[in-house]
């Protein structure tokens, strides 16, 4: 007697299970799907297999799936000549190792925004089983294994033992002990329509066992009607009929799917319809594709393919662990591997769909297809396909709004990372400006907007729309009427930094040096003026500020604003020191992150500044104050952080504290604990005589 090993269900997975079971769901016929699909990549793994290894398929030949109702016993089979599954397998896959994915669905279950239909999307299809069953049984035999059987009615554990049942030679038997208001899923018209709908594209015959009733007439009685007259013989014959009906039942194998695969049609013959359920069979997506591409290549090099641009980013598309794409690959109708990396581009790897090779040799590996060039030259191809696909989208602007939502980083890592195409992809970008307002812009509609003697695009970087909006870097722009691109998605500053210029214009950071405006003779006469004004004030500032800033000089980019910090044109902007920073914090990595080289611009109309160069050669120590006060809210509009968040709210508080008259050594209960004596510039501060200046 086989010993039969009892195990708990991990945690999560049980949690689950008891969500399926428990919440109400009316749309459960899902589980049929998922076991098909299930079932069909079991097929598929073992057909792989065998491309190297033929051997592997001598423990059962024939390919496919088989369904079983059985309405005495109220019971659904599914059964599959997969690759099956070892004890271990068994033990793993079905019940202790956590899926990524399970505390992920349960969320968005609990939370709305999902229902169990999109369980497939998870990884965790399996167990939709119990949404129809109270009790399930799992017979499965890999070729490295005895056969074993799996069983459970949840309630936290199964058990698994050797399986002295029938044998399957190779693959996965599943018996649904169907839920007593669940039996409609025997019904054979019900299981037809349900395969029609969801799995009509597995690539491998599904038959349904059906019950077939006969009638058979008896022999005798025939021939002694034959020698009737014409008139009479019709009479008899429906009289004979009706006594000698035999009713014979018998049982047979119906195939459900008989449709060639569709890319191999003509794209002129296929509906819209059969592109939606092509594509959610491949894709377990439960809501329709965005876009499709049927196209063929002929020539040198010959193949197939059907892309589809889904409506929503998967919810994973960026786990930085996973790194998968989502194009199946065929050679010649024969399935050969999901998830082939060099097939497409990492940034696109949100495109579903499969590609049929002609030429690619049936027993390719993953190994081999590193260096192979036929998939390079298909590579290329589905780039350039995908680009043309995403160009046919954006002519409905609804629709490229949801991509574009969907979809935007994928385009910009592609702006980083793909240099042949960056031009093209640029094409697709969209942004505010300070001009556009809610609407989005092309950079193609930028530059024709361009005001004349413009030259170069403008952009900003920052955390956020209104940060950006209200930054003093707007300041000139916004006196000019010169438009700037708002880019406020963290990889804007990665893709626009390989940008670098779009027909021919170069794209300029209004945040950092280099920035070049237009002047007028008289603007440049006074900026002479002022240069030699300010000569003394710029070498005092640099002198407090010491290695803090790079450099001083003057302004010509802000207008209302005192001073603004600028890094250099080719280091990093304030927004990326924040992003760098807050990478390192979440990577939890003390990894080193520069810290931008910035240079202190001074408006030389601002009143604050004039004050201020009046006051070079007064007291020194005051002097100090007031341009670290200036360096520092300098810090903060230019959307960096403080270095010394207490030091400065210190200094501020004094600054409170003189409005208000409030003599500073009479204060016993600072609320601040940094003493004075942590403040470098204002080390000797003693009071009055010196704020008085401020007013
Ligand atoms: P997913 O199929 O998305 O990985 P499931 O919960 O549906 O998640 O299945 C878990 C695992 O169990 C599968 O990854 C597979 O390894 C195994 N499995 C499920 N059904 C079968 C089957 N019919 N034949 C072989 N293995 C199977």
């Amino acid at each position: 007697m086989a010993e039969v090993e009892k195990f708990q269900f991990q945690a999560e997975i049980n949690q689950l299970m008891s969500l399926i079971i428990n919440t109400f769901y009316s749309n459960k016929e899902v589980f049929l799907r998922e076991l098909i699909s299930n079932a069909s990549d079991a097929l598929d793994k073992i057909r792989h297999e065998s491309l190297s290894e033929p051997e592997v398929l001598e423990s059962k030949k024939e390919l496919d799936i088989k369904i079983i109702p059985d309405k005495e016993n109220k019971t659904l089979t599914l059964i599959d000549s997969g690759v099956g599954m070892t004890k271990t397998d068994l033990i793993k896959n079905l019940g202790t190792i956590a899926r990524s994915g399970t505390k992920n669905f349960m969320e968005k279950l609990q939370s709305g925004a999902a229902d169990i239909s999109m369980i497939g999307q998870f990884g965790v299809g399996f167990y939709s089983a119990y949404l129809v069953a109270d009790h399930v049984v799992v017979h499965s035999k890999n070729n490295l294994d005895e056969q074993y059987v799996w069983e459970s009615s949840a309630g936290g554990e199964f058990t698994v033992a050797l399986d002295h049942s029938e044998p399957l030679g190779r693959g996965t038997k599943i018996v649904l002990h169907m839920k007593e208001d669940q039996l409609d899923f025997l019904d054979e018209q019900k299981i037809k329509n349900l395969v029609k709908k969801h799995s009509e594209f597995i690539q491998y015959p599904i038959s349904l066992l059906v019950t077939k009733e006969t009638e058979k007439e008896v022999d005798e009685e025939k021939e002694a009607s034959s020698e009737e007259s014409t008139d009479a013989k019709v009479e008899e014959i429906d009289e004979e009929k009706e006594k000698k009906k035999i009713k014979e039942v018998t049982k047979e194998w119906d195939v459900l799917n008989k449709t060639k695969p569709l890319w191999t049609k003509n794209p002129s013959e296929v509906t819209k319809d059969e592109y939606n359920s092509f594509y959610k069979s491949i894709s377990n997506d439960w809501e329709e594709p965005l876009a499709v591409k049927h196209f063929s290549v002929e020539g040198k090099l010959e193949f197939k393919a059907i892309l589809f641009v889904p409506k929503r980013a998967p919810f994973d598309m960026f786990e930085s662990k996973k790194k998968h794409n989502n194009i199946k690959l065929y050679v010649k109708r024969v399935f050969i591997m999901d998830n082939c990396q060099e097939i497409i581009p990492e940034y696109l790897s949100f495109v579903r769909g499969i590609v049929d090779s002609e030429d690619l040799p049936l027993n390719i590996s993953r190994e081999t297809l590193q260096q192979n060039k036929i998939l390079k030259v298909i590579r290329n191809n589905l780039v350039k396909k995908c680009l043309e696909l995403f160009n046919e989208i954006a002519e409905n602007k609804d629709d490229f709004k949801k991509f574009y939502e969907a979809f935007a980083k994928n385009l910009k890592l592609g702006v980083h990372e793909d240099a042949q195409n960056r031009e093209k992809l640029a094409e697709l970008l969209r942004y505010n400006t300070s001009k556009s307002g809610d609407d989005w812009t092309t950079l193609r509609e930028y530059i024709a907007r361009m005001k004349e003697g413009q030259k170069e695009i403008y952009y900003i970087t920052g955390e956020s729309r209104k940060t950006v909006e209200s930054s003093p870097f707007m300041e000139a722009f916004k006196k000019r009427g010169l438009e700037v691109l708002y880019m406020v998605d963290p990889i804007d500053e990665y893709s626009v930094t390989q940008l670098k210029e779009f027909d021919g214009h170069k794209l300029v950071s209004i945040t950092k040096e280099g920035l070049k405006l237009e002047e007028t003779e008289d603007e440049k006469k006074k900026a002479e003026e002022d240069k030699a004004a300010n000569e003394n004030l710029i070498k005092q500032v640099k002198e407090v500020l010491g290695d803090k800033v790079e450099k001083v000089v003057l302004s010509n980019r802000i207008v209302t604003s005192p001073c603004v910090l600028v890094t250099s044109e080719f280091g990093w902007s304030a927004n990326m020191e924040r992003i760098m920073k807050a990478q390192a914090l979440r990577d939890n990595s003390m990894s080193t992150y520069m810290t931008s080289k910035k240079t202190l611009e001074l408006n030389p109309d601002h009143p604050i500044i004039i004050e201020l160069r009046k006051k070079v050669n007064e007291k020194a120590k005051t002097f100090k104050d007031f341009v670290y006060l200036l360096y520092e809210t300098a810090l903060l509009t230019s959307g960096f952080s403080l270095e010394d968040p207490n030091s400065f709210a210190t200094r501020i508080h004094r600054m409170i504290k003189l409005g208000l008259s409030i003599q500073d050594d009479s204060n016993v209960a600072d609320e601040t604990t940094t003493t004075s004596d942590d403040l470098p510039p204002m080390e000797e501060t003693t009071g009055e005589s010196q704020m008085e200046q401020v007013d």
